[in-house]
């Protein structure tokens, strides 16, 4: 019986891409503003690739209205680049991931799910290299909402229409390298592990009060542990 929602953040969390994730933003914007804006340099970390986009023209002086308008193109743009120039070699898998998936998908109890920033096209496209794609039946991404403090809601609703089953609480586990993953776990009073694989050390996670933190998800017993038998507490 399903018991555990488990959502996986993609960047930082189950591998990381190449400095080619942001060159690809850099021409899709270019291409269709006529400006990368601060994409060169900007902080991507836990961010939705729409809230970046955003945030990167408006520093270029663009106007809400202006980038509304050509957000569709620029969108369509970054993922179709990213599709052609990513390659296998532009992805490297974290420390156990690829254990630790065999693992979960083999619990009956366990539901896998992606809770990222990405747009699924460019995700998907992420996971597929190193093939793993396979174990995300679902997920939510930045195409559904515009904060990442929701998609926590999206991921249970689209459980719900999957399964029957509605998840609640420490039933549901937000597994992410930044801040942010651990602060849209809170909204849904979700548990939430942190780990130390992208750009954040355990100490600097460790302020942001994640219910565990890991150096990395290498230690396939103790994380197996931690999500089967997780509880409100
Ligand atoms: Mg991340």
């Amino acid at each position: 019986m399903l018991k555990k929602l488990v959502l996986f953040d993609i960047d930082g969390t189950l591998l990381s891409v190449s400095k080619i994730n942001r060159s690809v933003l850099v021409d899709a914007l270019t291409e269709v503003y006529g400006t990368a804006g601060s994409a060169p340099t900007h902080n991507f970390c836990g961010k939705m690739d729409s809230v970046i986009i955003y945030e990167v023209l408006q520093s270029a002086g663009l106007g809400e209205g202006e980038i509304t308008e050509k957000f569709g193109r620029v969108k369509a743009c970054y993922i179709e680049l990213f599709r052609q120039t990513a390659q296998a070699s532009d992805v490297r898998l974290m420390v156990g991931i690829r254990e630790l998936l065999q693992e979960l998908s083999g619990h009956s109890e366990v539901l896998l799910a992606l809770l990222t920033g990405n747009f699924e096209a460019s995700g998907r496209h992420k996971l597929l290299l190193p093939e793993i794609n396979h174990y995300f039946p679902f997920g939510a991404f930045a195409d559904d909402a515009p904060s990442r403090n929701e998609l926590p809601a999206v991921a249970v609703e689209k459980a719900r229409q999957l399964t029957g089953k509605t998840f609640v609480n420490h039933d549901i586990i937000i597994i992410g390298d930044t801040e942010h993953d651990i602060a849209c776990a809170r909204v849904l009073n979700a548990k939430s592990i942190a780990v130390a694989t992208g750009n954040f050390s355990t100490q600097e996670l460790k302020k942001h009060h994640p219910h565990v933190l890991y150096e990395n998800l290498g230690r396939t017993d103790v994380v197996l542990s931690e999500i089967l038998h997780s509880s409100i507490n």
